[in-house]
């Protein structure tokens, strides 16, 4: 066993300093009673919308939650087909089929792993008819009614292409910004710069504890600046309820609890300041990597500021790199091995090797390198190192 160097993640530095504040948000649980709903959960989601510059946060109980109530919030029917990419976590697509719809793929972008706007468009007119304003998928005689672009690792999607072809199709756009907290986009009118999260018909957070703002167990939250969607999401997410023991229709237990809420609030003032450290440890990267041969490093376009939920290489040798990595004690990961497509639960799907080759040339390819706003240049500089000594050991003949 190898002592750990570096670690792939680590909590302890950023909460030792707030253990004060999260003891206090405890002693008012306990001290009030409240622990589910109520004025804390309120307060953070008034926070939370501030932060995104939404009209509207509503928290859930995780992130598949969110993606979950957005979905059906904007108006996504039991027997719909909804679009989405296969190089993303599984709950993506899971909420998709839990909102009653089926789940299709397109292709992700070569450079910015995100969906490719392009195979979004060449899925509608090639395998769909439009009648009307309703789009169907020819072979499933599906209703299409929403599209689901993720902001994987940090980073945005090509919102204003994707946004374009949805209004033209007549498409919800519910953003999976689960790794996006803070990350931003400029978009085309105006050409400001707007924040995931408000960047769709409504969007959906993840408060995992890995994620770059992260609960001390589980959490998640729909933004939108729909009142409608909002209002929707807090029915959904509490049992269908109106008011208690009123329901107007048939919901989920899907709260978020009022002591998640509490840390919540302490972390997200320091938000800002952890996706700047996490953006300096990326430029640092780039420095220390360099124009390597046999290494790509993360493109970000112009339009696009990331926050670096995960740090991704794309390297041919991956695996011996990992276990080389590993062997020097240097914490990495994939994300994802396995893209969804190719995944055993969708076996039934028709879908193969081949079927989308971004996304699974990425699956071999891409390294998660250490990345938090903890980590120091020290660290990177052995982190790198450890990297560019790696040589191909020799095969025989
Ligand atoms: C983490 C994550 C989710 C699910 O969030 P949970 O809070 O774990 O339910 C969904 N989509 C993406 C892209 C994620 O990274």
């Amino acid at each position: 066993m190898t002592d750990t160097r570096v670690p792939f993640l680590s909590f302890a530095d950023a909460h030792g300093e707030l253990a004060d504040e999260f003891r206090a948000v405890f002693d008012n649980a306990l001290a009030t009673g409240r622990f589910i709903g109520g004025p804390v959960v309120a307060d953070f989601e008034q926070d939370f919308a501030r932060f995104c510059r939404t009209p509207f946060a509503v928290g859930v109980g995780s992130g598949t939650d969110a993606v979950r109530f957005a979905l059906i919030a904007c108006g996504v029917q039991n027997g719909d087909m909804v679009i989405t990419v296969p190089n993303t976590f599984i709950a993506t697509s899971e909420a998709i089929s839990q909102a009653g719809a089926l789940p299709a793929f397109v292709d992700v972008d070569e450079r910015t792993y995100n969906m490719d706007p392009e195979a979004l468009r060449r899925f509608i007119e090639h395998e769909c008819v439009r009648t009307g304003t309703t789009l169907t998928h020819t072979a499933t005689e599906r209703r299409v009614s929403a599209v689901v672009p993720v902001h994987l690792y940090g980073q945005p999607a090509d919102m204003d292409a994707i946004g374009a072809i949805a209004e033209e199709f007549g498409l919800k756009v519910v953003e999976d910004a689960c790794q996006a907290h803070g990350a931003r986009h400029r978009s085309a009118p105006g050409n400001t710069w707007r924040r995931a999260g408000a960047l769709g018909h409504a969007a959906a957070f993840s408060f995992y504890p890995g994620k770059n703002l992260g609960a001390l167990g589980e959490g998640g939250a729909v933004t939108t600046s729909d009142e409608a969607v909002a209002e929707t999401v807090r029915k959904l997410r509490d049992h269908g309820q109106g008011r208690k023991y009123y329901h107007d229709m048939e919901g989920y237990n899907g709260r978020l609890d009022a002591i998640q809420a509490g840390f919540l609030q302490a972390k997200l003032k320091r938000l800002e300041d952890w996706n700047t450290r996490r953006r300096e440890c990326a430029a640092r990267y780039r420095e220390l990597l360099g124009e390597s041969p046999g290494l790509t490093l993360p493109f970000v376009p112009e339009w696009a500021e990331p926050v670096f939920h995960l740090y991704e290489v794309q390297v041919a040798e991956r695996d011996a790199i990992m276990e080389h990595l590993t062997s020097r004690g240097v914490g990495c990961g994939l994300h994802y091995p396995v893209p969804l497509h190719l995944q055993r639960a969708y076996a039934d799907r028709g879908y193969g090797e081949g079927s989308f080759a971004v996304a699974e040339k990425l699956a071999k390819r891409l390294l998660s390198l250490p990345m938090s706003a903890e980590l120091t240049e020290e660290q990177q500089q052995y982190v790198a190192g450890s990297l560019l000594e790696f040589s191909p050991k020799e095969t025989p003949a």
